[in-house]
């Protein structure tokens, strides 16, 4: 069994795959073909979104967007710490520094209550209010990057009029949640700018790395086509800005244009696999993940809370069920970010979840049979 099978969907399109691939050493042009374009109108059609930046991976893209808003030293970000070290690190990386924000216990993303709580302490200057990192009297608020965990947006509604009404910007990590929806809207048009990735085990990944930038703002659009090329002006060799190598390569979006062909489909059987786990785990003992009313999750991960996780864990591993644990230590712990001086208690629920939590395998192709065997043993064990 598999944690998640590339392989029996590579089986469904290795034809196309391989025809898209050939394409590309036919007309050799293998950075900025003709496929980045092709790729870009498709998924910012998909997700309803006007311009859409491909580039070289999901880290790049939330650097790319942070560094149209010419984040740096001064600036804080809010974030929470249950998330992929990435999300705190390319606020790091800028010199500005991650304000973290804990977590709802439900759907493991930014609780809307605690960030406007962060802000008013950051503002008011008082760690009583909520923790703040160190150094925060000489911080200034600038935007907000949710996480759309395990593939489920955050809650947009409340956490974008909090944000306005501060004038910050919301960058909607999606790295985790293309083809999820809220509201009616798709991931990645759900803040002021997105950033997808397209690392292989993401719900849409290609063979290597390669990311997204989605946003409606012509003139964020222009920054973020000129940072992703060396601050390009009017051509490569004029430099209005320090930019990056940020380029998605034309073979990966050749990939990729044959694998969203049927994305559309896989996201509805990954649906199908989610509402099966949901009614044979529904036990004592395990809490299934939750998805509120309204929205869609893109399932980039089946996560459950047990307090008998690590003999859940155990019992899969000797029935051979692939298992993992996203994420078993939140950023605020992380050695990394010892010097913002956070400490264990800061962020409780995100700590619990980093306790309980684990995940099964899962991808589109996972069989009934696969998920009744699951099932059973984790029934067994408990
Ligand atoms: C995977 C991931 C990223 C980084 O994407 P890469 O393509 O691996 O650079 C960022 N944030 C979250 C939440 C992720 O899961």
């Amino acid at each position: 069994m598999q944690f998640i099978d590339l392989n029996a969907q590579q089986q469904r399109i290795h034809g196309d795959i391989v025809k898209n691939i050939n394409r590309v050493l036919e007309h050799g042009q293998y950075i900025m073909g003709p496929e980045i374009d092709a790729l870009e109108k498709a998924l910012g059609e998909y997700a309803g979104v006007k311009h859409a930046v491909s580039c070289s991976s999901g880290t790049d893209a939330l650097l790319m967007a942070l560094m149209a808003y010419q984040v740096g030293p001064g600036d804080a970000v809010f974030t929470t710490p249950f998330t992929f070290v990435a999300t705190g690190e390319v606020i790091s990386l800028l010199g500005a520094t991650p304000v973290f924000v804990d977590i709802e216990p439900d759907t493991f993303n930014m609780d809307p209550a605690r960030l406007e709580k962060a802000i008013a302490a950051l503002e008011s200057k008082d760690p009583r209010m909520h923790p703040l990192p160190q150094g925060y009297e000489g911080l200034k608020a600038r935007g907000v990057i949710p996480v759309d965990l395990f593939g489920q947006p955050a809650d947009y509604d409340r956490i974008n009029a909090i944000a306005d009404a501060e004038a910050l910007f919301v960058l909607e990590d999606a790295a985790q949640s293309f083809g999820g929806e809220y509201k009616g809207r798709k991931a990645c048009a759900l803040g002021d700018v997105a950033a997808t990735s397209f690392f292989p085990a993401k719900p849409l990944g290609c063979y290597g790395d390669g990311g997204m930038v989605f946003t409606d703002d012509d003139r964020l659009y222009d920054y973020l086509t000129s940072v992703r090329i060396h601050g390009k002006g009017t051509d490569k060799y004029d430099n209005v800005r320090i930019g990056i190598n940020g380029r998605c390569d034309t073979l990966q979006a050749a990939i990729l244009l044959a694998k969203f062909s049927i994305f559309p489909g896989e996201m509805e059987l990954r649906q199908e696999v989610a509402g099966r786990y949901g009614k044979l785990l529904d036990v004592p003992g395990i809490t299934v993940p939750a998805v509120r009313e309204g929205s869609l999750s893109a399932w980039a991960q089946y996560s459950l809370l047990s307090d008998r996780r690590d003999a859940i864990l155990e019992g899969l591993k000797k029935a051979g069920v692939p298992t993992a644990v996203y994420y078993p230590k939140p950023l605020h712990l992380q050695g990394a970010y010892k010097y913002l001086g956070y400490r264990p208690g800061d962020f409780v629920v995100s700590e619990l979840a980093a306790k309980k939590i684990f995940s099964l395998p899962m991808h589109p192709y996972l069989t009934e049979e696969d998920q009744c065997h699951i099932a059973d043993v984790i029934k067994g064990i408990l």
